[in-house]
């Protein structure tokens, strides 16, 4: 199959956040299994300065472009993944992450933006861009693709679509002024189509005009069916029926890797976790906390966003610090969340240790270096790093919502048994739910090592690579293809 896979970021050249480490990694699991994967991205200044052998092999005049956009053709280090750049500097050449400038702010031209994007994709997928190669799918991702479906609908000899929901919290909202600014044919403002409560919805029109929609876990698929996760658009996602669907994601093995990680400074793997013990030492003298390998070393990763519960976190760390446990913490995002973090950081300084940052190598060596991992997400959609903790013999504490509840199995009588025991998971997003994984937890690594150490290898030995996920996707695309949805 030919697959064209479309994202507003993708690692190694441009990352905010998961959606990269999948964009990053499903089109090299689909090339591995035989297919024509190929990606398109913005023209960020990352993506001109990282990608390699960049070429022009096209030019395009859109409706709302004063200039004709160039579409670059080269590939995506490190597994040359063809890769189609669309350079409208206009738009993409800019400071700041994909979406927000950099004083922290959505660019207030993000729906012109991204538009046009979503139009260059629409181009290359019917061919308009005389390329080489016209993709029988286009898989779409998050709002800032969700125009590509809608713009290939009403044409005759179109690719399948599918649309992947990585988070619903975020729909690409704008005005009915932005629809009209954008040139958009009339008929897509309509309630089947793009128009949601009198505004345009970018997120709308890819789940309602994709053949096919999935989300990236099942436990999420199912809960953005209701009310309380589905933002108004539950009603849309019950209606799709078995259109719609979840696969979760897997991780990229290359990437995350204890056995060969140049990130951190000592190998491990289940078989022989020594190394795990010098990444502990070394990541508390990095965040200058007092090197000690018995003393229980948290860690946390992400977005410092509500959706994360790190407010939650907040709330135990007074307990966490008085069961003389350290906990280390990197992340950025909300003002007043790094602001409550720096200040913790002062006040606990010889237990807990914060990075206010985007720092990937620095976020292996935490993965590597802990022994348990926090992740109290009121909602996650999928979560990688529960996997890459799992990976890292990193046992996660996480809550049973999303991805998360899909991927680490609770540490109960039962399951310590039958050995299939990876974490501690709690029901209720609030602090004494969370403080009662966390005593347990804690007691646990205290009673047993010998215990904590099976736990942490369960872990390990869970198969988390893209494998059978990218089989799953290869069985939506067919399905896409033989049966279109729209
Ligand atoms: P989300 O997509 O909601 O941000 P995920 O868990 O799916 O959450 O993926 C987040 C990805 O971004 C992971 O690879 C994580 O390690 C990375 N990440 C998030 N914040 C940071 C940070 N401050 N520094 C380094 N990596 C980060």
């Amino acid at each position: 199959m030919k697959i064209l896979f479309a994202s507003s970021e993708a690692a190694p050249l441009i990352k905010t956040g998961g959606l990269a480490d999948v964009a990053g990694s499903l089109p090299v699991a689909m090339r591995h299994i035989g297919h024509d994967c190929r990606l398109v991205l913005p023209g960020y200044p990352d993506v001109m300065h990282k990608a390699k052998g960049l070429s022009q092999v096209a030019e395009l005049k859109q409706p709302s472009e004063q200039k004709p956009i160039k579409i670059l053709e080269g590939f995506c280090e490190p597994h040359d993944v063809p890769l189609y750049v669309v350079d409208a500097p206009y738009w993409f050449d800019r400071p700041g992450n994909p979406y927000l400038s950099p004083d922290g702010d959505d660019w207030v031209d993000n729906a012109e933006r991204f538009a046009c994007f979503c139009r260059a994709i629409a181009a290359i997928a019917l061919n308009q861009a005389k390329l080489d190669w016209q993709p029988d799918i286009v898989h779409t991702n998050d709002w800032q693709t969700g125009l590509v479906a809608p713009l290939l609908q009403a044409a005759k000899k179109r690719p399948a679509t599918l649309f992947t929901i990585h988070n619903l919290a975020y729909q690409g909202l704008f005005d009915h002024d932005t629809f009209v600014r954008l040139n958009l044919p009339s008929h897509l403002w309509s309630y089947e189509a793009l128009e949601f409560h009198h505004q345009l919805s970018y997120i709308k029109g890819g789940i309602a005009l994709s053949d096919r929609v999935n989300t990236v876990s099942p436990t999420y698929a199912e809960e953005i069916k209701t009310a309380e996760f589905g933002y108004g658009l539950e009603g849309l996602l019950q209606h799709r029926g078995s259109h719609f669907s979840g696969i979760l994601n897997g991780i990229d093995y290359h990437v995350w890797d204890p056995m060969n990680d140049p990130n951190i400074p000592a190998s491990f793997s289940a078989d022989d976790m020594a190394g795990k013990r010098l990444n502990k030492l070394a990541l508390q003298k990095e965040f200058g906390l007092p090197e000690d390998e018995h003393i229980q070393l948290f860690g946390y990763i992400g977005r410092l966003v509500d959706q994360k519960g790190v407010d939650l976190i907040l709330q135990v760390l007074p307990g966490l610090m008085d069961a003389g446990v350290q906990v280390v913490m990197l992340g950025s995002g909300n003002r007043e969340l790094e602001h409550a973090l720096e200040k913790i950081n002062m006040k606990y300084h010889s237990r807990v240790g914060v990075k206010i940052g985007y720092d990937e190598g620095l976020s292996h060596r935490i993965e590597a270096g802990c022994d348990c991992f926090l992740m109290p997400s009121r909602f996650e959609p999928c979560g990688l790093n529960q996997m890459y903790s799992l990976r890292y013999g990193t046992v996660p504490v996480v809550r049973r919502t999303g991805g998360l509840a899909d991927t680490v199995i609770d540490v109960n009588p039962t399951t310590m048994a039958q050995g299939t025991a990876t974490g501690f998971v709690f029901d209720e997003a609030d602090a004494s739910s969370l403080w009662q994984a966390l005593e347990h937890a804690i007691q646990f690594y205290r009673r047993s090592g010998t215990d904590w150490e099976i736990l942490a290898r369960t872990g390990m030995e869970q198969d988390l690579s893209w494998e059978a996920s990218a089989q799953h996707y290869v069985e939506l695309y067919q399905l896409a293809l033989d049966d279109p949805g729209i």
